[in-house]
């Protein structure tokens, strides 16, 4: 059976394929700079293409019980953190972003915490912010990432190219710096543990002033 939902590392997760709308891809708003640096090595493969074909053909009700079923599938591997993440490549195109905001926020009723990346401002914009989902607005220009993020209490992240760390950002203060494999919060430096992050409040899950 095919999936719609993939690991990364123990994160179930969606993967869009990557690039120009007119190319095939999900990356409406990408830049050069992202697109040349995205850890996808720029191609699509077979997954991508179904998981993206599927929200394109079916509706809210059918994506959230198919995002299900593929959640309760991978709940089975050993290591499986109880969230999902969205967009660990790709993105949301504008043509999507109502369809998309609604299965987020389905999910987000149904209880399964949430967090994830992107570029789609409206999507960010109707999407709220809770302990348990946290999708972030990514912007590439620091101060600006900064300045958006004072006047709001949503996540910004700025990629950072030069260290491959994120930066999450909260009121305006990188709160933490994660690449998947390390996480440096204002606390410690310690392992990329989402599950960690969701329980006590860091990372993407900040849940400070
Ligand atoms: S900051 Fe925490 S929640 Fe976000 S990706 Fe890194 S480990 Fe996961």
């Amino acid at each position: 059976m095919r999936r719609i939902l993939h690991m990364d590392s123990d994160i179930p997760s969606i993967y869009f394929p990557i690039g120009k709308i007119e190319d095939g891809g999900s990356c409406e708003f990408a830049t050069e700079t992202c697109i040349l640096n995205c850890p996808s090595g720029m191609i699509s493969n077979k997954h991508e293409k179904y998981a993206f074909s599927f929200f394109k053909k079916n509706d809210v009700e059918r994506i959230f019980n198919k995002l299900l079923m593929d959640y309760n599938y991978l709940a089975n591997r050993p290591y499986n953190a109880k969230m999902i993440q969205w967009f660990c490549w790709g993105d949301c195109p504008s043509f999507m972003t109502e369809k998309v905001a609604d299965v987020i926020k389905r999910i987000a009723e149904y209880g399964i915490p949430q967090y994830g990346f992107t570029r789609n401002k409206k999507l960010w914009e109707i999407l709220p912010s809770t302990d348990r989902l946290h999708i972030g607005l990514t912007v590439e220009n620091y101060s600006k990432a900064l300045g958006i993020s004072k006047t709001t209490d949503k996540m910004i992240a700025h990629p950072d190219y030069d260290t491959w760390y994120a930066q999450m950002i909260f009121h305006g203060k990188v709160r933490s710096r994660c690449n998947g494999w390390w996480c440096v919060n204002e606390i410690e430096e310690r392992n990329s543990d989402c599950t960690r992050c969701l329980s006590h409040g860091e990372g993407c899950y900040y849940r400070g002033d």
